[in-house]
């Protein structure tokens, strides 16, 4: 009886304690910061607004204080956005937004039926023909082949290339837009900018195999000057003469029409989740050093949050003992990769050795610099960082397939807490 009884309560001790702490929370905020009410955390009906204010209303719960009263330090950018109804049919069948096509982020809205010339990379790199295409293409699309770039040489893929540029982008172009095709995943972005024409990427499908004629509304909304905002809360730690600094952004590529959002949980509801996982962890274990948790808007569109911080800092910069970047924690099934790494080869080595010792992730892979996410403008600036990503498990990214339902957090607790030790001996 005794026997089952202290079974009984080691089992629900380790429920407690063996269990993961941080992953329900983790989970549930990827779950909501990806989540409709959310929009992809963009700029349609103001999603990133949305995200931030839960941000800082997590920072408020948690304990973190504000810099000057406020956890939010606005600034302003341009941004080209699709608000109302998509649509697009090829040949009379109407295909799904996100799924079989974008519509590049810089594109402008257009409505009506345009009839289709076709252009083959071959067809690009033969002048004859390229010129009489292009005499022909006023008030028509130009359909781009997809082509296997192993099959021609440097100098072509140059030319190629460098028309295929002309025709999305230059107004010189007489056509009314392109479609490229793609074999490849649709990967969709952000623009600070409107070009000329509209460019759709449309992703190969056996059903059809030539394209005479597309239709199509698009609505789209040019902003020059709207408001976004970075959110930032700091936490008093054993020591004030140096600060560590923990970041991730929480803006995300919002939506492309009514119907398709890209919800981002990836990139970079997860590093949200890191973030707010670790003020959590450290509000019942103090930090050594004062401790800041940034979550930046405006990545997507460029760094652009985290270039304002460091533009209009709230702190002495000079006073960062370590920055870590979060963006895209949502896996680790291969490990993970230490951007920065070889720059800070001392504080990679220890961060290694710390996972090593407590047997915690399959690999901690070393990279250079890489100016691929918020890290980059304060790498830019002389602070000492690390941008750490997760590696392996599900690909899906930039697309609306980065959902929280199919992302895993596989190794989110054992990452969380290797930087809580490598904090600790910093
Ligand atoms: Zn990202």
């Amino acid at each position: 009886m005794i026997k089952k009884l202290l079974l009984s309560f080691l089992f629900f001790f380790c429920l407690l304690v063996c269990q993961g702490q941080h992953l329900p929370y983790a989970k549930e905020v990827v779950q909501k910061l990806a989540s409709p009410a959310f929009k992809g955390r963009g700029y349609v009906e103001k999603g990133e607004q949305i995200a931030a204010q839960y941000v800082a209303e997590e920072f408020e719960k948690i304990g973190l204080k504000p810099f000057k009263k406020s956890y939010f330090q606005t600034f302003t950018t341009s941004v080209n956005t699709f608000p109302s109804a998509m649509m697009i049919a090829l040949d009379g069948k109407e295909i799904v937004a996100g799924q079989d096509y974008l519509v590049e982020a810089g594109s402008p809205g257009l409505s009506g039926s345009f009839p289709v010339l076709s252009l083959s990379a071959e067809d690009i790199l033969d002048e004859a023909t390229l010129i009489q295409t292009l005499q022909e293409s006023n008030k028509k699309f130009i359909l781009i082949q997809d082509f296997d770039r192993k099959e021609f040489v440097k100098e072509q893929l140059q030319r190629i290339d460098e028309v295929i540029s002309f025709l999305k982008y230059n107004p010189e172009n007489p056509a009314a837009g392109t479609i490229i095709l793609t074999s490849g995943k649709l990967t969709w972005g952000a623009s600070t900018q409107q070009y000329s024409k509209p460019n759709i990427i449309l992703k190969i499908d056996s059903t059809y195999t030539a394209i005479n004629q597309i239709s199509l509304e698009i609505g789209n909304q040019f902003y020059k000057n709207y408001k976004t905002q970075n959110v930032i809360g700091f936490m008093t730690g054993e020591r004030s003469d140096s600060l560590m600094v923990y970041t991730a952004h929480y803006d995300h590529l919002g939506m492309m029409g009514e119907n398709a959002i890209f919800p981002g949980a990836n990139d970079n509801a997860s590093g949200v989740a890191m973030l707010l996982s670790l003020a959590k962890h450290y509000q019942t274990h103090p930090p050594r050093f004062n401790t800041i948790f940034i979550a930046f808007g405006g990545e997507e569109l460029g760094l652009l949050g985290s270039q304002y911080f460091v533009q209009n800092p709230l702190f002495d910069l000079s006073k960062i003992k370590f920055l870590v970047n979060f963006d895209i924690t949502g896996t680790g099934e291969d490990g993970i990769q230490v951007v920065n790494g070889s720059v800070y080869r001392e504080q990679f080595d220890r961060l290694t050795a710390i996972n090593d010792e407590m047997e915690l992730l399959s690999q901690v892979k070393i990279r250079g610099q890489a100016c691929n996410s918020d890290h980059c403008m304060f790498d830019q600036m002389g602070v000492p960082c690390f941008f750490i990503y997760t590696l392996g498990g599900i690909q899906a990214y930039h697309d609306i397939y980065d959902r929280a339902e199919t992302l895993p957090l596989t190794e989110f607790e054992d990452y969380l807490k290797l930087i809580v030790a490598f904090a600790d001996e910093l």
